[in-house]
Formats: structure tokens, sequence, C-alpha cells
């Protein structure tokens, strides 16, 4: 089957993240069994009931059902997208113009899997003298929980891994991590012509907010040259808080969003935030703050000299660089990976109406997957 054609198979299969991802994975499987290879599935039901289902499909899986098989090469792709406008047609049904490819995860990241499975159909398997593994996840949209679950459940450790997402096929050796934390500053509600008998919170949450945008400075000044920008970066994105004019607002919440350079804990800025909070305490015993990490994904680094990534620039004739954006790649090297982002199509271009894959990078990736495959497995 042609990738083109694997591709529309897989963009036809409404997989937005909020429903189950079951119909996808009963495709993918079914595909990989029929090349020979071994699959398991982990299944979970999340909060809202829905089943979703992570997919390993392996040409070895160890000399017996508890031994952990080591992997030479993993190749990932999420099975989730984003939610599509009901009104563009295009979304579940792949259509060509100008040598592009549009629909609902063409290029986020169905794009991919299609070449991956693809390069593995127009690989002899039985050759391979190297254990290779495709994983297909769930949830990536929503937090790459489907990874992190994966990775968990430790099904196997692995060498090398390429981390299937719209890069325009260059390799991508870093990312930031990504983390977020709710802040629910309090104080004491009061008619606001008496302020004496109450405590604003806007007013705390706002000495709270300028001292955050200090930490902001100071953590300019730990650079990460690969970056754009070098830094951690902060954001405070959504405040919340008071109920009229003329009360004195009883509560104050805020989001705070940081995206940490490789080699700074996640947990970095929290613990600059907690430290500027016990400050304020000092001069205002009532200062109330409760902080909720909600989430803590890590960076992540592969080394410029491993050799994935420069197989990787050797064979895209382009040079590794690094994402801001979150992936799967910190769950893979958690197995044990060197793992580098890599895929066809342009993330500027997913997660709108409109996506689309070039269909020149979605045939050169089957080639250089293959030729992946072939490096490290024979
Ligand atoms: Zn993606």
């Amino acid at each position: 089957m042609s990738v083109e054609q694997t591709l529309a198979d897989l963009v036809a299969i409404d997989s937005v993240s909020s429903r189950s991802n079951a119909e996808m994975i009963a495709y993918l499987k079914a595909r990989c069994e029929a090349r020979g290879l071994h699959t398991r599935t982990y299944s979970h039901i999340d909060e809202n009931g829905i089943e979703k289902i992570n997919l390993v499909a392996q040409t070895s899986v160890g000399d017996s059902q508890t031994e952990v098989c080591a992997t030479e090469l993993v190749l990932v792709g999420h099975t989730d997208t984003v939610p599509y406008d009901p009104n563009w047609n295009e979304a579940l049904q792949l259509t060509e113009r100008d040598g592009k490819l549009f629909g609902r995860g063409s290029c986020d990241t169905k794009a991919f899997i299609a070449a991956a499975l693809t390069a593995v159909e127009s690989t002899d398997l039985f050759q391979l003298k190297k254990p290779l593994a495709l994983v297909f996840t769930a949830d990536e949209e929503i937090g790459c929980l489907g990874a992190r679950r994966l990775a968990n459940a430790r099904p196997f450790t692995a060498h090398y891994a390429i981390v299937g997402e719209p890069t325009s096929l260059q390799p991508m050796r870093a990312g930031k991590g990504y983390c977020l934390a709710e802040v629910t500053v309090r104080g004491r509600e009061a008619h606001s012509a008496y302020p004496q008998i109450g405590a604003s919170a806007i007013f705390r949450a706002a000495r709270l907010i300028g001292r955050i945008e200090n930490i902001a400075e100071q953590l300019q000044s730990d650079q990460h040259e690969d970056f754009d920008p070098p830094y951690t970066t902060i954001n405070v994105g959504v405040i919340k808080g008071g109920s009229a004019k003329n009360v004195v607002p009883g509560e104050c919440r805020f989001t705070l969003e940081w995206r940490t350079i490789p080699g700074q804990k996640s947990d970095f800025v929290l613990n600059l935030l907690r430290e500027e909070v016990e400050h304020l305490r000092k001069t205002d015993p009532d200062f109330e703050c409760e902080i909720d990490a909600a989430r803590a994904d890590d960076s992540f680094e592969t080394a410029a000299g491993s050799e994935l990534v420069q197989f990787l620039e050797q064979a895209s004739e382009q040079s590794a660089s690094t994402v801001a954006f979150g992936t799967e790649a910190p769950s893979m090297i958690a197995l044990g990976a060197a793992a580098v982002v890599f895929g066809p199509g342009n993330i500027r271009e997913a997660h709108r109406t409109g996506e689309f894959v070039p269909v020149p990078e979605l045939e050169q990736c089957v080639e250089i997957l293959h030729r992946a495959i072939e490096r490290f497995c024979l």
C-alpha cells in the first residue's frame, strides 16, 4: 500500500484526543501483525471513562514473557489529534492539492505514522539483527499522557528513538520542558469603603506577580545557546479575582507557565516561587497562597555527537536544532533512549484548519526511516 493511501486511511479514522483511539490502534495492530511484528497493547480508562490504548509492535520480544526487551531503534507516533472545525469538509478525507495532502492529523502526526509503517513494510524484517519497535501512543495532544504511562510500564528499553512530530524533516535533538502551576492567593472580603477590615487578594497577588517578573529576569542569566530565546521563559497567562467593584477581593487565581532549558530541573522555578511566598509572609503574616503544581514535563537533550543525530543530519541534509514545544521525547529518554524529534510537515501548519503535509516530505520521510532501520538494526 502506498504511503499516501495509508495516510488517507489514518486521517479517515477520527482520533481527536477526547475520543477513544481504539479504532486507530486496531488498524495499526493489524498492519503490524501482517508483517510478523509482535504486538502488545496497554489500555487505560481515562478520567471521562474512555478507553485509551498504547500499542507496542516489536520484531523481537525477548526470551521470556517477563524479560524486558532491549530495543535498538524505536519509531514513536501519537495516534491522537487536536479537534477540528466541523465545517472543515476535508478534516477526515485526505485531499491532495498542489502537492500537499490536507486533513486533520495529516501533518501532526499521522504523516509520520504512515511513513513509519511504509518504511517497515519495505524492509525485510527477518534480516534485522537488532530489535526494532514501533510505538503508537494515546493522549499526546493533551499532555503526552500516553507516552508517560508507557514509560512507567517500562515495556522495553531502547538505545535510539525517533519521535514523530512535524519538524519539516529537521532533526530536533533538544527541547524545553513544559510546566504549569495554578496559584490561588487568598484575602479577606470587606466593603471597599472599609478596606482596613479586609485584605485584598488582588493586591497580594500583584505583589507576588511582581516578584515573579523578577524571577523571569534572573532566569535570563542561565543560558542554553541552542534555544531561542536561550533561557527559561515564564508566563502568567490567566488571572481571575474579585467579585464586584465595591468589594475587597477575597480570592485571586492565576496560571503560571514556564518552559525550562535542559539542565534545569522542572521544579526549579517552583522552588523560586515558594521562596518568594515565604518572603512576602515576613511582611504580611496572613499572606495565604496555595500552589498547585499541575504539570512538570521535563526538558530533553541528546548530544550533538549521538549517532542518531548525526545519521538524521546527514540523511535529511539539515543540521540539528531544538524545539520549544512539548514532545514525547522525555518519555523515550526515560526508557534509556537517545531521542530525536523528527517528521514531515511543519509545526506551524499543525493544529489549524487546513493542516497539510507536503507529498515530497512524506515520501522522503519513508526513505529516511527505511535507511534508519537498516543503519541501526541490520
Ligand atoms: Zn504532535
